[in-house]
């Protein structure tokens, strides 16, 4: 199971975005560990945010440019399940370092960078995934 949820990631997200939702990913996990005993994978609750994030990222009008989501001017998220992510991150935030120093080394980096201005036309992966199938360039 876990195989084939990274093989549908790897299919849809590439390069930043790919790495955003590891990231993210590996935040829900240690999140869904302390507060709700899962030990492996996560459970129904943490896929669905999981996903959530997933989606979120693929339609990020910034694409591969995206800021970290703490510091975009867009928000994208409905009310609850930014409410949810804001715990996980509080809560995974500081552990990240012990446990994928890479991922936080890379997610801190990022951070510090100047957020770009707000793409005029549409470059999230989801519409460049879409024009990429119907041929267009
Ligand atoms: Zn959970």
């Amino acid at each position: 199971m876990i195989l084939q949820s990274q093989q549908q990631l790897d299919e849809i997200l590439s390069g930043e975005l790919l790495k955003e939702f590891k990231t993210v990913h590996a935040m829900i996990k240690i999140y869904c560990r302390k507060h709700h005993g899962v030990l492996h994978g996560l459970c129904g609750e943490c896929d669905e945010l999981s996903q959530y994030a997933k989606t979120k990222l693929d339609r990020c009008v910034f694409g591969q440019n995206k800021p970290t989501c703490n510091r975009c001017p867009v928000h994208c998220y409905r009310p609850e399940p930014k409410e949810t992510m804001g715990a996980v991150m509080r809560f995974s935030g500081p552990r990240m370092l012990l446990k994928h120093p890479l991922l936080a080394i890379r997610h801190l980096r990022h951070e510090k960078k100047q957020v770009p201005e707000v793409p005029k036309t549409n470059v999230s992966n989801r519409h460049l995934r879409k024009q990429l199938k119907s041929g267009k360039s």
